[in-house]
């Protein structure tokens, strides 16, 4: 009898960094708890994120959809570590969460957030590093952007979500976000939706909606790690 063959799209022995953006009790952070955030800048700890006008937070959906995203990738095969083990707790500061996955020698980083942007606005983007600046996700940025690449396409093209209308071409390359100078690995943020946005809200707060988007997600990452 033949070895049972690994299924397609197989990301065994790959580890992958789900870092579900902010958290529950983020608002007891003192406003003065500047961290460093690399290319000489330092920056508050971890902000509370933002909301649909609702009132349903990011930080819940970010924790939500990382999940439903582990559980994928696990399925897949994939060694999956989360930067926080809850969404009812504090931090950890964006340095401790570039840490976990330099330790971890993440293969792909990402920080899962949603936007608080023009509410007439509507659309995901991926924010990357710049190409090539040391002081920036050093010795990694080349494969960070091809990261950002692979979600950019491939999230679109699972989730039928459009790109930003208000970020040109659905790419932001940051110079000034803690989580992508520090770290060493491929590692990108996408904002998923715009939770200002009445029809983007909408999504956010739809468990199926919340299940394609972590399912964008992963193929984004194995995208980038076929
Ligand atoms: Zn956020």
């Amino acid at each position: 009898m033949p070895a049972a063959k690994a299924p397609t799209g197989s990301l065994a022995g790959r580890v992958v960094v789900l870092d579900p953006g902010h958290n529950g009790q983020n608002w007891k952070i003192p406003s003065d708890h500047l961290v460093y955030a690399g290319n000489g800048i330092t920056k508050l700890c971890n902000t509370t994120g933002t909301s649909t006008t609702g009132g349903y937070p990011e930080h819940a959906f970010t924790w939500d959809v990382a999940l439903r995203a582990k559980a994928l990738l696990e399925a897949r095969g994939a060694k999956v570590i989360l930067t926080r083990p809850s969404d009812d707790g504090i931090g950890p500061c964006f340095d401790k969460r570039a840490a976990i996955g330099n330790a971890a020698h993440a293969d792909a980083e990402v920080a899962i957030h949603a936007d608080g942007g023009p509410a007439s606005g509507h659309g995901f983007h991926v924010m990357r590093p710049p190409a090539g600046n040391p002081a920036i996700n050093p010795g990694a940025s080349l494969q960070s952007r091809a990261l950002a690449v692979a979600m950019h396409d491939a999230f679109h093209a699972s989730t039928g979500i459009p790109y930003s209308t208000y970020i040109k071409g659905g790419y932001l390359t940051t110079t000034n976000t803690g989580g992508i100078n520090l770290s060493t690995r491929p590692d990108i943020t996408i904002e998923c939706l715009n939770m200002r946005n009445p029809g983007d809200a909408a999504m956010a707060t739809s468990a199926a909606w919340r299940q394609r988007i972590a399912a964008g997600i992963v193929a984004g990452i194995a995208a980038f790690l076929r």
